[in-house]
């Protein structure tokens, strides 16, 4: 597990979350009805080559992944990989995206609807990412692992939502995926203790339906297992010596959310 040791490491994952941010607010902008996957993943490489970063997921894994992004429509919870399915109005798809600027990576999910979509789905994207904001206050020195799981799971109970158990959260800095594991449920002052220097990416997955989830012939494309939608918010945390401080959101927003 990483321990971001000085300012010189902290600002490297700081311009790294910053690229996240503009892929997300580009893609953002782009994803219309009639727009591929794929035309968004060129979106996402151009953000990448401008900011002097690379793609985290391009060839991540084995088989390894085709896209500089994931781009997970409708029942596609997370791992879409991007090519040529056609947008359509009434549409959700999550975006998730990650960068690395010279060895440090940052990575982030947010869900939109494409067009108009019924207050239900408007509720599933919008409880997600309040989960996750939940679970993002929860970062500090001292903090468990279980108290970010609990706070999170804490949001979905009261709507039914299905809470994804099989994809988690976890630590990030040279590598994408570092230790602990973040899980979407917990025991609040259960789990292993944060600490000034980790950064973590906080990722709630819920679906409109059961939390059961499949994965695709492809061996990347995790969907519900029932069918229903489902959405994704993440943002990369960093517990600094000065505070916490979300690397993934845009400029005039990146304001430390708690002290560490
Ligand atoms: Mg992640």
């Amino acid at each position: 597990m990483i321990t971001i040791k000085s300012p010189k490491e902290f600002a490297k994952m700081a311009k790294a979350g910053r690229c996240v941010a503009v892929m997300h607010a580009e893609i953002r902008a782009a994803a219309k009805p009639g727009v591929t996957t794929g035309e968004l993943d060129d979106v996402a490489r151009r953000v990448l080559a401008a900011h002097d970063c690379q793609a985290s997921f391009l060839g991540y894994g084995f088989p390894p992944f085709q896209g500089a992004i994931c781009a997970s429509p409708n029942d596609v919870i997370v791992h879409g990989i991007p090519g040529d399915y056609h947008l359509e109005d009434g549409d959700i798809i999550a975006i998730d995206a990650g960068a690395i600027y010279d060895g440090y990576h940052g990575d982030a999910a947010f869900t939109m609807a494409v067009g108009e979509v019924p207050v239900e789905v408007t509720s599933l994207i919008d409880v997600t990412e309040e989960a996750m904001w939940l679970g993002i206050s929860q970062v500090r020195h001292g903090a468990r692992v279980g108290d970010i799981g609990a706070a999170v799971e804490s949001v979905a109970r009261p709507h039914g939502f299905g809470v994804v158990r099989e994809y988690v959260g976890h630590g990030i800095g040279r590598h994408m995926h570092e230790e602990p594991q973040i899980p979407n449920y917990g025991v609040k002052g259960k789990g292993t203790k944060l600490r000034t220097g980790m950064a973590v990416c906080i990722e709630p997955m819920f679906n409109l339906g059961d939390a059961g989830t499949k994965v695709d012939a492809d061996q990347w494309t995790v969907r519900t297992a029932d069918g229903s939608l489902s959405a994704h918010w993440e943002h990369t945390v960093c517990i600094t010596p000065d505070g916490v401080v979300v690397t993934t959101v845009p400029e005039d927003a990146a304001i430390p959310v708690s002290l560490g």
